[in-house]
C-alpha cells in the first residue's frame, strides 16, 4: 500500500510560536461556558507557547444522557475568543451540519474524530461537505488499531480537495490492561509516516493518557518521535471540568510542561557528528548483515533437524527442549544486560518459522519415496 496524497507542508498552515519548541493546539476537551472558554483562552494566549485553540462543541459520547457538547452557540464563544486573544480556532466535526455551521462561524481548523474515522460512511459525508472549501484538516485514528480505516479517511479528506491535512494519532482501545486509557501503539503512526513521510503527525497525549500525570512523557517521545506538534486539552479548573476532567491540565500546567519539552534534531548539526552517526550506523550495517546470516544458517539447521523427526516419526514440537532453550537464552540475554521480554519475543518469533518449516517439510515426501 502506497499512500498518494497531495498535501502542504505544514508550516504553511501552522507553525510553532517559538522555534526551539513544538507547535502545542490546547483548550478544553468542552466548552462548557462562554466564561470557562474565553478564561482558559485568555491564559493559554498568555503563555505564549500556543498555535491554536481547541475546544469540543458537539461531543461524541459512550452512553446516552450524558453531557453531548454544548452545541452550536460554542462557536460563538470560540468565535469570541479568537478575536479577543488572536488565537486561529479548532473544532471536532462529525457530521455535513458541523462542517457548514463551523465554517459559517469562521473557525479556522477542523477535526475528525476517532469515533467518526471508523465509519466511512461519517468520513464520505465530512468529505462531501468539505467540496471547494480551503481549510486545514486533521484526521485522528480510528478507535480501534485498523491502519487501513486512518488512511482511507485521510484519502477521503484528501479526494474532496483538502490539501491542507494532517494525522492525529490519539492512541486505540486494547483490551490489554495498561496505564493508558489509549494504547499508543506508536508502530501505527510509524506505519502511516512510511506510507507517506510528507504527511504532519500531531499527537494527542491527553486521550491516550487518560490522566495528566504520564502527559509529559508520552509528550516528550511523541517528539523523539519527529512527530510534528501535539494537541493537549486543558482546563481553567480540571477538577471540576464535565468531560475528561482527569486528563486536562491547567493552562500554567502546560506552559510548565512545554518547557520541559526538547525538540530534537532530526539531523546532527555538524560535519563531525554527521561523520560519527555515519560510522556507527556502517557498524550496525555490518552486523545486521551478520544477523540475518546467521538466521539464514539456523533456518538451514532447523530444515535438518525437519527431515530427521520425519524420517524418524518424531513431532515436530517438543515442549521441554523449547523450555530448555528459552531458559538458556534469556539467562544469556540477562547476562549480557537484554531486555528478557524482547528477547523472549524474538526467540518465539525464530522459534515460529522454525515449526512452519519443520511443518512444511513433514508435509512433504522423503526424497526417497519420490519415484
Ligand atoms: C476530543 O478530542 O475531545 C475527542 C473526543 O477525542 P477522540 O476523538 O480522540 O476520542
Ligand atoms: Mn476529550
Amino acid at each position: 500500500m502506497k499512500l498518494d496524497l497531495k498535501i502542504q507542508p505544514l508550516s504553511t498552515w501552522l507553525q510553532p510560536v517559538n522555534p526551539n519548541k513544538p507547535i502545542v493546539i490546547s483548550g478544553p476537551c468542552s466548552a462548557e461556558t462562554e466564561d470557562q472558554l474565553i478564561s482558559t483562552a485568555h491564559l493559554l494566549a498568555k503563555t505564549g507557547k500556543i498555535t491554536a485553540l481547541r475546544a469540543g462543541i458537539w461531543k461524541p459520547r459512550t452512553r446516552p444522557g450524558e453531557f453531548e457538547g454544548i452545541g452550536s452557540i460554542g462557536l460563538q464563544w470560540l468565535k469570541r475568543a479568537k478575536e479577543e486573544t488572536g488565537l486561529p480556532t479548532a473544532v471536532e466535526v462529525a457530521n455535513a451540519k458541523h462542517v457548514e455551521e463551523a465554517l459559517a462561524a469562521g473557525v479556522d481548523i477542523l477535526w475528525v474524530g476517532a469515533r467518526s474515522t471508523v465509519n466511512p460512511f461519517t468520513v464520505q459525508e465530512i468529505a462531501d461537505a468539505l467540496k471547494g472549501v480551503d481549510i486545514p484538516v486533521m484526521v485522528k485514528n480510528p478507535v480501534n488499531p485498523d491502519l487501513s480505516l486512518w488512511v482511507g479517511a485521510l484519502e477521503r479528506i484528501n479526494n474532496a480537495g483538502i490539501t491542507k491535512l494532517a494525522a492525529i494519532h490519539r492512541g486505540f482501545s486494547s483490551f490489554e490492561k495498561s496505564a493508558f486509557r489509549n494504547e499508543p501503539m506508536w508502530e501505527m503512526a510509524i506505519q502511516l509516516k512510511t506510507l507517506c513521510p510528507e504527511l504532519p503527525i500531531i499527537n494527542d497525549p491527553s486521550h491516550i493518557c487518560g490522566n495528566r500525570e504520564l502527559i509529559p512523557y508520552i509528550s516528550q517521545k511523541a517528539l523523539d518521535m519527529d512527530m510534528q506538534g501535539l494537541m493537549i486539552e486543558s482546563h481553567i479548573d480540571p477538577s471540576v471540568a464535565w468531560t475528561d476532567a482527569k486528563q486536562q491540565v491547567t493552562p500554567s500546567a502546560l506552559s510548565e510542561l512545554i518547557n520541559h519539552l526538547t525538540l530534537r534534531h532530526t539531523e546532527p548539526q555538524s560535519r563531525e557528528l554527521v561523520d560519527q552517526l555515519a560510522e556507527l550506523r556502517k557498524q550496525i550495517d555490518k552486523l545486521d548483515e551478520q544477523i540475518i546470516q546467521k538466521i539464514a544458517e539456523r533456518m538451514k539447521i532447523a530444515e535438518k533437524i525437519g527431515e530427521h523427526k520425519r524420517d524418524n516419526d518424531v513431532t515436530i514440537l517438543q515442549v521441554s527442549r523449547w523450555d530448555e532453550i528459552m531458559h538458556k537464552r534469556t539467562s544469556l540475554a540477562r547476562a549480557l544486560k537484554l531486555d528478557t521480554n524482547f528477547t523472549a519475543k524474538f526467540l518465539e518469533l525464530l522459534h515460529a518459522e522454525s515449526i512452519r518449516k519443520q511443518t512444511e517439510i513433514m508435509n512433504e515426501k522423503p526424497v526417497s519415496e519420490v519415484k
